[in-house]
């Protein structure tokens, strides 16, 4: 039976469609408490994190040294605002110092703040550094761009569904195609103030740059006096198999938005993170947020950045990334033309669905009823990105089931036969 037809999972699913809003569409399993790379249901079903709540729990779930973090702050002081100073909040802007590079930090909670922190930044900085006229500061956004959900954020999306019926929108934003210089060039205007880019886009679909692009894109900023603000949300903290999927590309942006694994899989922390230079616009009165900078995020922040570095996360991702696609590949020259793309870069990889085949969603769901959770972009991409803790080992068991779902899809269609290209699905081989 799969957790849809058992009475507990059936009775929470009910629960949250009877009283929540009807924004998402979970996949139906109940997770009742999770380890590491591992995930319960209500019924005790054993399930291999392939997900990692979007990067949000690179540390995979509940890493001992963070709760005993947590737990210590939660002995001492939680939440005090930035009304005051504290104890954890300065160990926590140091060490993102020490490891984005960047002279200063200003904490916020989700991403969709930091990324709200960084328009702010660049619009200030525009009129008062650059010295174009307040209000008339523009900056330029990828289509296929996720940056978050607040309304100025979805105004700038170029996905229908995020924006349908949310207007009006806040001006100032102007699109390019992502990887495209010389859709940059003929979007910007002498008003443009910054570039907000995700190095990889991941809600597009696990969308990688083609190779030169950014470090075009940093030149052409740096020549136009444009700030590259790089949205590392998803990216960032070691999921590309580098701390910063900057690094890949060989240029260092001047600004940087992190966020969900910067809260380890605690809590919701994020950081617009950039140099004195840019940061001045700052000052007292000018921006904040009550929770941003609390004293038990700080604490699980700090302790996350440690784990990530004591205990070579970030090294191990790049290698572990590399098994995981080489052996997703197989799987695909096993079932074409099920699979027509994978892509990725660390441990971040999408495996992108022939539409006439079948849905990403559909196998998604059949991979959850055999114990591994993934997660659907769009149509036709499955993300894969487990826990940067994950096992060869579990990787290896994820990937069989992966196999075997699809090779039971592939039969289910026919295809490989005659049957197959009967079915009007185009055979490549
Ligand atoms: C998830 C994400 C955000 C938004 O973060 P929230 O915590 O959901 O507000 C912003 N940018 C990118 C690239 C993301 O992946």
């Amino acid at each position: 039976m799969d957790a849809t037809g058992t009475p507990a999972s059936q009775s929470f699913i009910q629960q949250e469609a009877r009283h929540g809003a009807r924004n998402y569409a979970p996949v139906p399993v109940v997770v009742d408490h999770a380890k590491d790379c591992l995930v319960w249901d209500v019924e005790g079903r054993e399930y291999i994190d392939m997900m990692s709540a979007y990067s949000s729990v690179s540390h995979g779930h509940l890493h001992p040294r963070i709760v005993a973090a947590a737990h210590r702050q939660l002995e001492k002081v939680a939440v005090m605002s930035r009304a005051y100073y504290g104890t954890t909040l300065g160990p926590l802007l140091e060490k993102l110092s020490e490891v984005t590079g960047f002279e200063r930090a200003l904490p916020m909670n989700t991403g969709a703040e930091a990324v709200e922190t960084a328009i702010k930044c660049a619009r200030r900085w525009g009129h008062r550094i650059k010295g174009i006229p307040d209000g008339m500061q523009k900056i330029l956004v990828a289509r296929g761009n996720f940056h978050g959900r607040t309304s100025t954020i979805v105004g700038f999306s170029s996905e229908v569904e995020y924006r349908a019926g949310f207007g009006p929108f806040c001006d100032g934003f102007q699109h390019f195609d992502f990887g495209d210089m010389a859709s940059v060039k003929a979007a910007a205007t002498e008003h443009t103030c910054a570039v907000l880019i995700e190095p990889i886009q991941g809600e597009a679909g696990v969308i990688v740059p083609p190779a030169g692009f950014f470090q075009e894109l940093r030149e052409w900023c740096t020549r136009n006096d444009i700030l590259l603000i790089d949205d590392e949300v998803q990216a960032g903290l070691g999921r590309t198999g580098k701390w910063f999927a900057f690094e890949h590309e060989g240029i260092r942006p001047d600004a940087l938005i992190l966020g969900k694994a910067l809260g380890a899989g605690l809590l919701p922390v994020s950081a617009f993170c950039a140099d004195e230079r840019v940061m001045q616009v700052f000052v007292p009165n000018s921006h904040g947020s009550t929770f941003g900078g609390n004293a038990l995020a700080a604490a699980v922040a700090l302790e996350g950045l440690k784990v990530l570095q004591e205990e070579g996360l970030v090294e191990h991702c790049a290698e572990k990334g590399a098994y995981l696609f080489q052996r997703l590949r197989e799987v695909q020259a096993q079932v074409a033309p099920l699979i027509r793309d994978v892509r990725g870069r660390g441990l971040w990889i999408g495996v992108d669905i022939e539409p006439s085949c079948t849905t990403a969603r559909d196998l998604v769901e059949r991979l959850a009823a055999n114990g591994v959770l993934s997660k659907e972009t769009h149509d036709t991409v499955i993300r894969f990105a487990p826990p940067l803790t994950i096992t060869f080992d579990l990787m290896d068991r994820a990937v069989d089931i992966f196999h075997r779902v699809a090779r039971e899809k592939h039969q289910e269609l026919g295809l490989g036969t005659r049957a197959g290209s009967a079915n009007g699905v185009k055979a490549t081989v």
